[in-house]
């Protein structure tokens, strides 16, 4: 994509157009406002930051209040050729607002109110700029919750989690976020506005909704969503086991979502995971892994589910450790983030790879990836925990970690690790990312993912949506 905005004339031309659309309130140029804008959490940007290379910056950063002003500026844009990319709570993991090519940061987070909660079908309709953390406590005032905690609650958006498919610690009984979306309204690259219908369910053709989760702000704007809600449970109650290895914990699982029983919160550690969450506060024996379980509902069904999961772990060699161990992850959950640790200094490198399969395949993947990783770098920790589970399979979230004073090699690293785990990944069968989302990341897998015949037709709905390429341009794979 060719940036449009070679000439003084023509940047101060964009400018004011903008600042007729939403006021010269909403419209920044400022360098520092550059700056801020033009990263993510993506670690690659912060090692970017820290060789001093220069990142990219956008030309503007625009704060829209409404859908009216979301459509002018992207007819603007179109017209004139400028990229826009959508920024939220700007906590995306891959890179996805990186503002590669310029253009204008579309900040939605002044579209931040709760338009409607309608009790009796148990749905709730939101703007996209709305912290999750904001929204789930109007929503427990009412008596409902979303179901959905995300540990990036507190810094990101409904607009983020819906364009990259996010998943909180509750996923195994809530589902993630694309199980919770009904109907959306989005303002396409052209500025014509659509909306789908909020209905249980239809038998009109595709979905459109799930053509839009996921997009990462390539097919258009989200500016107000439909969700489903869940009465805020009665009780929520925490178990925790050693189960005596990983085989053992995840064919427990498996069991219990065989039985149809959806706990809230399944959580198993692997060896070196449990070494690590449990900091000695119990004796465990070599290769053992800890399970972390919890139930939501009405009590006499969190009696129920309790029991059965119970007998499961106990029937598959599982110890009963106290709950009070369970309660205090859940309890301290968002802890390792304030105050953010600035690893880089440390010469410390560490990221997660999110990926997920079927149960058929969920060992073999644990030590592919983590062989294909430490074939080349032998001397990276890691240890992973598997946390989103399905009646299908379930996710494995790989946490690695390296110190590398030389910094060039820790970026060369970097990448070798990301290549290597996800090129086993991709062999294996699985797929590449289970929360985390594309950006500049994986923009390389998805045609691995979709094989190319498939991705020529999510390019060519790219294409067809936005023929002159000016939403989120460079990022998820396409041209
Ligand atoms: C500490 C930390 C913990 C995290 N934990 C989790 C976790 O538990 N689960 C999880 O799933 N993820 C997690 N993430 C990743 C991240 O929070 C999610 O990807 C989240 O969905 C991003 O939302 P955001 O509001 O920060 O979006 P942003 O980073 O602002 O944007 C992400 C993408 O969405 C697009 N976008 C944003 N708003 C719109 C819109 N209105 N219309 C169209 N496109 C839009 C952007 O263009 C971009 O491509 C974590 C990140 C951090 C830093």
């Amino acid at each position: 994509m060719k940036k449009n905005l070679e000439s003084d004339f023509v940047k101060k031309m964009i400018y004011d157009e903008l600042v007729e659309i939403v006021g010269a309130e909403n419209v920044s140029v400022s360098e520092a406002d550059k700056i801020c804008y033009s990263r993510d959490a993506w670690p690659k940007v912060l090692m970017w930051i820290d060789l001093a290379k220069k990142l990219p910056l956008p030309d503007y950063i625009v704060h829209v209040e409404n859908k009216e002003q979301v459509s002018r500026i992207l007819k603007l844009a179109n017209i004139r050729k400028i990229p826009v990319i959508p920024f939220a709570g700007g906590a995306g993991a891959c890179g996805q607002v990186v503002p590669i090519y310029g253009g204008i940061i579309l900040d939605v987070k002044k579209m931040d109110k709760i338009l409607r909660i309608d009790e009796v079908s148990a749905t709730v309709t939101a703007q996209p700029g709305i912290i999750g953390e904001d929204l789930e406590r109007e929503l427990n005032k009412r008596g409902f919750t979303m179901g959905h905690f995300p540990a990036s609650q507190y810094t990101s958006c409904l607009g983020g989690f819906v364009a990259c498919r996010s998943a909180g610690s509750l996923s195994s009984k809530y589902g993630k976020i694309e199980d919770m979306v009904i109907s959306m309204e989005v303002v396409l690259p052209n500025g014509e506005i659509i909306r789908t219908k909020t209905t249980p369910r239809t038998s009109t053709g595709p979905n459109l909704n799930q053509l839009f989760l996921g997009s990462e702000g390539t097919l258009g704007v989200i500016t107000e969503v439909t969700l489903r809600l869940h009465p805020l449970p009665e009780e929520r109650r925490f178990k925790a086991f050693i189960m005596k290895d990983l085989k053992t914990g995840l064919e427990t699982v498996r069991q219990i979502f065989r039985k149809g029983l959806r706990p809230a919160v399944i959580r198993l550690y692997d060896e070196l995971d449990t070494v690590f969450t449990l900091k000695g506060k119990l004796q465990i024996p070599p290769g053992a892994c800890y399970l972390i379980l919890a139930f939501d509902g009405e009590r006499e069904m969190v009696d129920f589910e309790d029991k059965q999961t119970t007998k499961i772990c106990l029937k598959n060699e599982g110890k009963e450790v106290e709950k009070e161990l369970a309660e205090y992850w859940w309890n301290h959950r968002y802890d390792m983030y304030f105050p953010h640790p600035d690893r880089t200094k440390m010469g410390l490198v560490a990221d997660t790879i999110d990926v997920v399969t079927t149960w058929d395949k969920l060992e073999d993947l644990y030590y592919g990836v983590k062989k294909a990783i430490t074939d080349r770098h032998p001397n990276v920790f890691i240890m992973s925990h598997f946390s989103h589970f399905y009646p299908e399979g379930g996710s494995i979230y790989i946490i690695f970690a390296y110190q590398e004073p030389d910094r060039e090699k820790a970026l060369q690293m970097y990448t070798e690790i990301w290549n290597d785990g996800l090129e086993a990944c991709h062999k294996i069968g699985a797929s590449v990312a289970h929360h985390h989302g594309v950006g500049l990341l994986r923009a390389k897998w998805m045609r691995k993912e979709y094989g190319e015949e498939g991705f020529r037709v999510l390019q060519a709905i790219k294409r067809a949506l936005d023929p002159n390429n000016i939403m989120n341009p460079g990022k998820m794979g396409f041209e």
